[in-house]
């Protein structure tokens, strides 16, 4: 077993390609799996999702969607919104809190917003706003007081997801793409840093292939990995209340 810690994110209810995602941490021999959250929401199989998080990483944080579960989801849009409402209804447990059901719930219900490890510190979103906010390279052009906000507030690394593009925000306010990363790799410098790992289950960087980073000793690697979305693009179009949109993307990673 290598000391390599695994950190994933946005898995989004896509069962296939969270598997897709442990057998490669598992033949990379990592020691821990990290999850930054959104479990749920948009794809077909919340349940499953969340027993595989349960039982597999060692630390999980709340996302946004797996909030959405435990209140009145009114600034989601329709497609994401239809989704929560699904999943809701499915993961529920009735009067009677018992069982797989109750705990999967339970689990979810009381998920942490953050978790700090030495000078590391992990959230869904931003530093600045654990649960919500967007840190997107375009900020850097028309919102650059967020992006330095976000590393005051970081110790020296933090590592996000939520937007599902996966990159690295580093002090001189520059945003380091994977593809442009030599074998993904990005070596941390005496600054500050901002890692986002990109998504599991509904990556949008245009490449339709399930993202997550390993931290290694001197820095962060980048890792891509092809799963059958076909299968998962079946299941949500047969699947409810889903819309085509939703299976759609996942074949372009939009
Ligand atoms: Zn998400």
């Amino acid at each position: 077993m290598s000391d390599r810690i695994a950190v994933i994110s946005d898995i989004h209810s896509n069962l296939e390609a969270l598997h897709a995602v442990i057998d490669h941490i598992d033949a990379l021999g990592c020691r821990e799996i990290v999850c930054l959250g959104d479990i749920v929401g948009y794809g077909p199989d919340p349940e499953a999702c969340v027993d595989v998080t349960m039982e597999r990483c060692g630390v999980v944080l709340r996302g946004n969607h797996d909030d959405a579960l435990f209140r009145p989801v009114l600034d989601f849009n329709p497609v994401a919104r239809n989704a929560i409402n699904f999943t809701r209804k499915i993961m529920k447990p009735g009067l009677v809190r018992a069982g797989k059901k109750a705990k999967r719930w339970e689990f979810l219900r009381h998920l942490p917003l953050q978790h700090s490890r030495g000078d590391w510190l992990f959230v869904h979103a931003s530093p600045n706003d654990p649960l919500k906010e967007y840190l997107l390279k375009t900020d850097l052009l028309f919102c650059r007081e967020k992006i330095i906000e976000a590393l005051d507030r970081t110790p020296r690394i933090a590592f996000v997801g939520h937007t599902h593009i996966p990159g690295v925000f580093d002090e001189r306010l520059r945003f380091h793409e994977p593809r442009n990363l030599e074998d993904g790799f990005y070596p941390f410098e005496s600054g500050k840093t901002i890692v986002n790992v990109g998504s599991v289950g509904q990556p949008r960087d245009h490449d339709p292939r399930a993202c997550f980073v390993t931290i290694e000793s001197d820095g962060v690697r980048y890792h891509r990995v092809d799963y059958d979305f076909r299968t998962t693009q079946s299941k949500i179009l047969s699947n409810g209340p889903f819309d085509d949109f939703s299976a759609d993307r996942l074949g372009r990673g939009q």
